[in-house]
């Protein structure tokens, strides 16, 4: 199920084991890339611009819990 990208206002969360800083994401990108290749054919990406993203999946980095990742409300502070 997909979860959406948090943004100023809101945060990922685990709702098994409460969470909030580390995950595995699996994520669909869309990227300009300036790739530039040297004369020995090696090629680098030096500069990537995001035009898209979609987040495919996101696992809790501690638990491991699938589908236990929830994107919301982040509590005002201050
Ligand atoms: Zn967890």
């Amino acid at each position: 199920m997909p979860v959406d990208i948090p943004g100023p206002h809101t945060r990922w969360r685990c709702g098994i084991c409460g969470n909030l800083t580390r995950f595995d994401v699996a994520r669909t990108v869309q990227s300009r890339d300036y790739v530039h290749v040297d004369l020995a054919g090696v090629s680098r990406v030096e500069e990537r611009d995001v035009v898209s993203e979609k987040i495919e999946r996101v696992w809790c980095r501690w638990c491991g819990g699938v589908d236990s990742v929830v994107c919301e409300p982040r509590p005002a502070s201050g």
